[in-house]
C-alpha cells in the first residue's frame, strides 16, 4: 500500500500565446505546487484481470468511476507496463474541484507516481509523465512538483527554483469553471488567437526575482490571462481579491482558469486572520505554503 500528497498548483504566471490548428493552446506559465493536498492511497493486487475500485471522502460530488482521472490513470498504467491486477484507489478529497487548481490531475500524478513504486519503477519519471501527458497537459507537471516553467501546450516543463517560502491563502466561492469553457471565452476575446500574441520576458523576471529571494518584486509581474474573461461572469474573483488585499496581501490573483483565488502575504497571522474572514463570507480557504518537488 502507498499513499502519495497530491498538492495543487497555483499558476504565478499564466498567459495564452497562440492556438494551434487541432485546437490546442500554446501557454507560457510558471506553475507551484502548494502543501494544499488530497491524499491518495494505492493498493495493488496482481492477479490474471484488471479491475480499479476507487472510493473517496470528503467530496461526493467527485466521481468515483472511470470519469476519474486518477481511476484513468491506473488503468493507463497498467496497460503500458504490461500487468493486471486489481487496483484500490482511496482519495480524500481536500482541494476543491473545477477550482483551477489541478486537483484531478493531481489525483491522477499521485496514482502514477504509486502505482510505479508498487510495480518496482519499471518507468523513469521522463517516461511516467510522457504517459501522463496523454491524460491531461497539466499531469506532467502534476507527477514532478515543485516550481515549474510549462511552455507549449503543457508539455514543454522547466523545473525551475521553488516559489520563496511564505504563507499562501488559497481561497474559492461560487460555481465552478470548466477549463475548455474558459478557454472557449479567450478564445472569442482574441480572435481564437490567430495572430499569436507577443511574447514578452514577464516570466524571466519573475523567476529572476525568485530566485534572488525578492518575493515582492516578483509579485509585481504575477499574470493571468484568464482574469480578463471570468472574473466577469463569476464577481467572488474580484471579491476574494479583494478582501485579501485589504488583510494584507502582498499581491492576489486568479489561479489557472479559476475561480479560485491565492494571496501571498508576509506573515502567518495576516494570512491566518484573512483565511477566517473569507470562510465567515461562506469562501472555502486554506492556509498553505509552496512546496518542493515531490521525492523521486
Ligand atoms: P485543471 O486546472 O487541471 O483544468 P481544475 O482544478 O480546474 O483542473 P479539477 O478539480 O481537476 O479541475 O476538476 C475538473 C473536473 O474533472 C471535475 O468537474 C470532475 O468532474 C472531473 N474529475 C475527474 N477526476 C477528478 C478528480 N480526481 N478530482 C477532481 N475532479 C475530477
Amino acid at each position: 500500500m502507498r499513499t502519495e500528497r497530491a498538492n495543487a498548483k497555483i499558476n504565478l504566471y499564466l498567459d495564452v500565446v497562440g492556438r494551434r490548428e487541432n485546437g490546442y493552446h500554446d501557454l507560457v506559465s510558471i506553475m507551484q505546487t502548494v502543501s494544499l493536498c488530497d491524499l491518495v492511497t494505492v493498493d495493488f493486487y496482481p492477479s490474471e484481470s484488471t479491475r480499479i475500485v476507487l472510493s473517496a471522502s470528503g467530496n461526493s460530488a467527485m466521481p468515483t468511476d472511470c470519469r476519474n482521472l486518477a481511476w484513468r490513470a491506473a488503468e493507463l498504467y497498467l496497460r503500458e507496463v504490461g500487468r493486471q491486477g486489481e487496483v484500490r484507489i482511496f482519495i480524500e478529497k481536500h482541494i476543491p474541484m473545477a477550482a483551477g487548481l489541478a486537483g484531478g490531475s493531481s489525483d491522477a500524478a499521485a496514482v502514477l507516481r504509486a502505482l510505479n513504486h508498487l510495480c518496482g519503477s519499471p518507468l523513469s519519471t521522463e517516461a511516467l509523465c510522457a504517459l501522463g501527458a496523454r491524460l491531461g497537459a497539466d499531469i506532467p507537471f502534476c507527477i514532478v512538483g515543485g516550481g515549474s516553467l510549462v511552455t507549449g501546450i503543457g508539455d514543454g516543463l522547466e523545473s525551475v527554483e521553488p516559489m520563496p517560502d511564505c504563507p499562501l491563502v488559497v481561497a474559492c466561492m461560487g460555481e465552478g469553471v470548466s477549463t475548455p469553457w474558459a478557454y472557449g471565452k479567450l478564445d472569442e476575446l482574441h480572435d481564437n488567437f490567430a495572430e499569436d500574441r507577443p511574447q514578452t520576458n514577464t516570466h524571466s523576471v519573475i523567476l529572476n526575482e525568485m530566485k534572488e529571494g525578492r518575493l515582492s518584486e516578483a509579485c509585481k509581474h504575477f499574470f493571468n490571462l484568464f482574469e480578463e474573461v471570468v472574473p466577469a461572469e463569476q464577481p467572488y474573483v474580484n471579491r476574494l481579491k479583494a478582501e485579501m488585499v485589504a488583510g494584507g496581501a502582498i499581491c492576489s490573483m486568479m489561479s489557472g482558469s479559476g475561480p479560485s483565488v491565492f494571496g501571498v502575504f508576509s506573515n502567518e497571522d495576516d494570512a491566518a486572520a484573512v483565511c477566517q474572514t473569507l470562510r465567515a463570507m461562506g469562501a472555502s480557504a486554506f492556509v498553505c505554503h509552496p512546496c518542493a518537488k515531490y521525492p523521486i
